[in-house]
């Protein structure tokens, strides 16, 4: 159970309470924006390989839909539950508008951990799911994608069972597909890539040498693995990194296209069992207390508390994640001189990507991977800038920053489209 101060959906709304402040939001604009639009709970049945069956719970949360048809992953994990949904949908409307994409925000979970569960398990749960929830989705209403544990494969079953009901095959129904069922190309590596994006804006704006950087990753997934990757290949020097089996550290620099080789071949995409020349081992804990120029939270929510934000020693936080920092830690690390380069901004790679895929999808007309990547830095770079600017002018941490823009993009929209009926 988290704690109220650390329950994700309390800490969506005190960050948009304080973007609202500062723009003197209306309060019925305010008591619009503060709250998921839609949410959906659905309790289902799955039948296992053992005969048996069990009743699984799962949510999609809706939270504005003023700017076009609502975009957000689906998350497979144990903790799921409804307030962390509505966070996470909070957050992608933000993230969208950020970015300038035609989405309001949505998110959806479902309560599993997918290791204890077989192919065939984790097939049948998905498109029963997937079913439950077909009364939401849909390429003009609502568009899921991958979050926390789950795949392209996923996406794929998602699209085949909508294109099942429906008798003939939607593509634009949801992103991060493989490439061969309608994915984009880049979209695998998008959040990564922006999170690498990001560190060099960072670096340009800071005088600082990539190649002098020092970079510590929590999370060895789909974000932080790719982010790694990239970071290392810019000339960065990973010094640690970690995933749910433990953290790796190496003074000197690890060898992130040999251990993403290692995840490749392990059964779970685990580090679990590595070894290294001058590799130690070490916890979830010390690692993000290593020093370090950059340190890239990529895994979930709450990693940095009024516990540990006086420990942390890194110069910026760019966060791969979703809300890995309480408003308490923002606010020592404000005090700190540490920069943080919010989620909202971070991590918008993915759901950028995500649109592109949209976009190509819906025109039947694909993208070079060449093509995608640019466009990706064109939008992410654009958002960096804007921030930046924002937070100059306001004299505010990039976060705020970020908020500004952002609710100020979906509240406007609000206002204009007016209250029906
Ligand atoms: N789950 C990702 C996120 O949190 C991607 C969402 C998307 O591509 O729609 O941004």
């Amino acid at each position: 159970m988290t704690s109220e101060r650390e329950n994700p959906f309390r800490i969506a709304q005190q960050q948009f309470d304080k973007a609202a402040d500062l723009l003197d939001l209306p309060d019925d604009v305010r008591e619009i924006l503060r709250v998921p639009q839609r949410e959906l709970t659905v309790n289902f049945p799955v039948k296992f390989d053992n005969g048996s069956t069990k009743v699984f719970t799962g949510y999609r949360v809706q939270h504005n839909l003023g700017r076009g048809p609502v975009k957000g992953g689906i998350r497979y994990h144990p903790n799921v539950d409804i307030d962390e949904v509505r966070a996470l949908a909070m957050w992608m409307t933000w993230k969208c508008a950020l970015v300038n994409i035609p989405y309001g925000g949505a998110k959806g979970g479902v309560v599993v951990d997918p290791a204890n569960l077989s192919m065939g398990e984790l097939e049948r749960l998905t498109r029963r799911f997937a079913t439950e929830i077909s009364i939401l989705i849909g390429p003009d209403k609502d568009i899921p994608a991958p979050d926390v544990n789950t795949t392209p494969q996923i996406m794929a079953w998602i699209m085949d069972t909508i294109s099942m009901h429906q008798g003939h095959t939607v593509n634009a129904v949801i992103t991060g597909k493989p490439v061969q069922v309608g994915g984009s190309l880049g979209r695998n590596d998008a959040t990564g890539r922006g999170v690498s994006l990001m560190v060099r804006e960072w670096a340009r704006n800071n005088n600082q040498n990539v190649e002098q950087l020092n970079v510590v990753v929590q999370g060895f997934g789909n974000v932080g693995g790719v982010a790694a990757a990239l970071l290392e290949e810019m000339g960065c020097r990973v010094i640690a990194v970690s995933d749910a089996t433990g953290g790796y550290v190496r003074r000197g620099g690890l060898d992130i296209k040999a251990m993403r080789e290692y995840t490749a071949r392990h059964p779970r995409h685990l580090l679990e069992g590595y070894t290294a020349p001058g590799v130690e081992q070490l916890t979830n804990t010390e690692l993000l207390e290593l020093p370090c120029d950059v340190l890239v939270p990529a895994a979930l929510e709450n990693q940095f508390t009024e516990l540990n934000a006086p420990r942390i020693r890194a110069k910026v936080i760019v966060e791969g994640a979703n809300g890995p920092t309480t408003p308490d830690a923002d606010a020592i690390f404000e005090d700190r001189g540490i920069t943080v380069v919010p989620d909202i901004l971070a991590n918008a790679g993915g759901v950028t990507v995500s649109y592109f895929e949209w976009v190509q999808g819906l025109q039947e007309f694909f993208w070079t991977e060449r093509e995608v990547n640019a466009q990706l830095e064109r939008v992410m770079v654009n958002a960096f800038q804007q921030a930046l600017r924002k937070a100059q002018e306001w004299h505010v941490p990039l976060r705020t920053a970020a908020y500004l823009l952002a609710v100020e993009r979906v509240a406007h929209s609000t206002m204009t489209r007016g209250i029906y009926p």
